[in-house]
């Protein structure tokens, strides 16, 4: 389904780039808001706020209503299950390519789980009444929003096949992947502990596996710092997930 048009003029990149320096990396553009035509990202333009996205800041909790509507230009958020007895499980990834709190467009009241920064970055944002509001009027923006809800419930489909059938070692690497495909370099900053958590495996699975990327010399692993030195390998080593879910982005989306 063709949902707008791909940014392309001065006016629009001046808009979607961010001017500002940190994090260092460019483009600073959400690629769903460059879906958008000039006349609906125009109407939408004067409600966005362009703000920090710092690690660890949580953009909502469990039971918490969801007072923004986030479109990162850059870094990850998480989000990630809280039960009650305290572990966490992440959930979903979510960078340039899509949007935090779209729940609050379906009619949820507050939040189910929590969304945290996980890779710094920036974002721009929308607060919800503006969001609600844009979603009731602007079929563009409304059509935009629910065809992301459908992908992002593919990728919970897939994650869960995923969990069930595929290795550790497997879903270390589609993770890895997916968080290069965020990030703009080769180079992820976690721990195996972190990435225990959002993979909701033990830790020990975790460094096991990236011990024997290591001995393959595809990645290299120092005091959370992960160093990706071999993409295509990477993406052998990987179950299919990976392949899937960015063909069913690229279906979705465009
Ligand atoms: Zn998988």
């Amino acid at each position: 389904m063709q949902l707008g048009h791909a940014a392309s003029n001065t006016v629009r990149s001046s808009f979607l780039s961010s001017s500002i320096a940190e994090p260092p990396a460019p483009p600073g553009i959400n690629q769903l808001l460059a879906l958008l035509s000039e006349a609906e990202l125009g109407a939408l333009q004067p409600k966005l706020q362009y703000t920090r996205l710092p690690a660890g800041k949580r953009l909502y909790e469990p039971s918490e209503a969801i007072t923004h509507l986030y479109f990162p230009t850059a870094g990850i958020v998480s989000i990630v299950h809280v039960s009650a007895s305290g572990p966490s499980v992440g959930l979903a990834s979510v960078g340039a390519e899509g949007m935090v709190g779209v729940e609050m467009l379906l009619g949820a009241a507050s939040a189910a789980n929590r969304a945290v920064v996980q890779a710094p970055g920036h974002a721009y944002r929308l607060c919800a009444a503006a969001a609600k509001t844009h979603f009731a009027e602007r079929r563009q923006f409304q059509r935009l929003a629910l065809n992301y809800v459908n992908l992002v419930m593919l990728e919970l489909s897939q994650a869960a096949v995923c969990k069930l059938h595929h290795s550790v070692e497997q879903r270390l690497c589609r993770w890895l992947l997916a968080c290069l495909d965020r990030l703009h370099g080769n180079e992820i900053h976690m721990t195996h502990e972190t990435i225990a958590d959002l993979l909701g495996v033990r830790r020990q699975g975790i460094t096991q596996a990236a011990k024997r990327l290591e001995q393959a010399g595809i990645i290299r692993y120092f005091r959370g710092r992960i160093t990706v030195l071999e993409r295509s390998a990477l993406e052998r080593c990987a179950c299919e997930c990976h392949r899937l879910m960015k063909a069913q982005a690229l279906g979705s989306m465009t």
